[in-house]
């Protein structure tokens, strides 16, 4: 079963508005199984809405209409969908008995306009609204369901569960979709996509396909894995296979295929090595160490976390020799290496880490434009410094530095056998 949504409400082609229902919407519907191939948003527009509600009849199984339900002139969705059926309307007595007494419930009279939220498509389902006036309506047409849902969400909800599960899931019989996601880093996306393109092109010719989608993000790429399956057993033997030919195409640049995020990945190896971890940063300002002790049970692992922002605290906290910082300044590959040996000593921690770099917006130069950042590995093996060069605003040149920092401990991990 197929579904497209097209959310109604010009206030939601604004700046201020944004269309949440179809989040929810898509969410539960794939926990069913069906698939969500299109959605839209138009204006309060008798004609735009007709379109699209056309071009979603002709695609889809299952369309479904949020918003417009109202009383008021510009609740136009009733109406439309009605037409575009060519189904008659007629006001269905019980509908406005139950807003009459909606009304009287709360010492009001009525509106003659509210009427027109009883008027209900020839042959429709009228869908109880707890939470406010507007009922919902289910039409059944020929092969094609089409609902129709109230835009607030706190009314869509609860009539959104209600007729999933009495008139949606009968219908969608046992297959479900099953995901997984695999997290990359050191990889354009280009490159992630060129090393798995070899095992898309086989599972596609299997009996239950993969689709697959490609997202990159600063400091990492994800690749997500789909494939709809009568049984969970069944969905992981394809998705278990699946992961370990990319894990075979691209190797130890995937560090999660279970959910975990980097922080994760790196605090499992260092419980794992028993190894206990400090952190010297002056660019991120503590975010590798916030991010680390997201993480519950980080406690066993990391020992402090100093941010040396000045000069001074690099000299003072961590040792650094100002000479170092003089000669080849605070951004340099000399004084990183100074910072995390220097934290790693004081701190008695296994490994040391430090970050120095230029966030931006100002403080690049032809040499070391923004975005640059040397980090520093110290203890477990060889020490490691090195140069990167991240783009974006300060946010994300701050969050890409933090995540090549993880990324460097990473790695360092894996190969370790100490
Ligand atoms: P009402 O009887 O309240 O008029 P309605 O079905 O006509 O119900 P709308 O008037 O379209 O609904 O929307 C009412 C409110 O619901 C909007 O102001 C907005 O806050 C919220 N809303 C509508 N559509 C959406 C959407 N797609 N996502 C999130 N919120 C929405
Ligand atoms: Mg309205």
């Amino acid at each position: 079963m197929h579904a497209e949504i097209i959310a109604v409400g010009s206030e939601l082609l604004t700046s201020s508005r944004i269309d949440t229902n179809s989040l929810f919407v898509t969410e539960r519907l794939n926990e069913l199984g069906i698939d969500v191939r299109a959605k839209a948003v138009v204006g309060d527009d008798s004609n735009d809405l007709a379109a699209l509600f056309r071009q979603a009849l002709d695609r889809a199984d299952l369309v479904i209409l949020t918003g417009g339900l109202g009383p008021t002139d510009d609740d136009v969705t009733r109406d439309v969908v009605a037409s575009v059926l060519g189904l008659p309307m007629t006001e269905n007595p019980e509908v406005v008995d139950r807003l009459r007494r909606r009304f009287e419930s709360r010492k009001l009279k009525m509106p003659e306009i509210n009427r027109r939220q009883a008027m209900v498509p020839e042959g429709a389902i009228v869908l109880d609204n707890p939470n406010g006036t507007a009922p919902g309506l289910l039409i059944v047409a020929g092969t094609r369901r089409v609902l129709l849902l109230p835009g607030p969400p706190r009314e869509l909800k609860p009539m959104f569960e209600r007729v999933l599960s009495e008139h949606l899931a009968p219908h969608a019989g046992s297959r479900r979709f099953y995901r997984r996601v695999l997290r990359i880093t050191g990889r354009s996306e280009s490159h992630v996509e060129q090393a798995a393109q070899p095992s898309y092109q086989v599972w596609r010719e299997r009996r239950l396909p993969i689709d697959t989608t490609i997202l990159a993000a600063f400091g990492q790429i994800e690749l997500h894995l789909r494939v709809s399956a009568d049984s969970r057993a069944d969905a992981d033997a394809i998705l278990d296979a699946a992961a370990r030919d990319l894990h075979l195409a691209i190797g130890p640049d995937i560090y999660s295929d279970d959910g975990r995020l980097l922080e994760q990945v790196v605090g499992d190896l260092l419980v794992a090595h028993k190894l206990s971890i400090a952190l010297a940063e002056s660019c991120t300002g503590g975010l590798l160490a916030s991010r680390l002790t997201d993480v519950p049970g980080s406690s066993r692992y990391v020992e402090r976390g100093i941010v040396a922002y000045s000069n001074r605290a690099k000299i003072e906290l961590l040792g650094v020799d100002e000479h170092l910082i003089r000669e080849h300044g605070a951004v340099s590959e000399p004084v990183a290496r100074a910072m995390a040996e220097g934290i790693r000593q004081r701190a008695g921690a296994d490994i040391g880490v430090a970050i120095t770099g230029i966030a931006g917006p100002d403080g690049g130069s032809d040499a070391k434009p923004v975005g640059t950042v040397m980090i520093a590995t110290a203890g477990v093996g060889e020490p490691a410094v090195r140069t990167f060069r991240f783009f974006g605003d300060r946010e994300q040149v701050k969050f890409q530095a933090s995540q090549a920092a993880l990324d460097m401990v990473r790695r360092r991990l894996v190969d370790y056998h100490g």
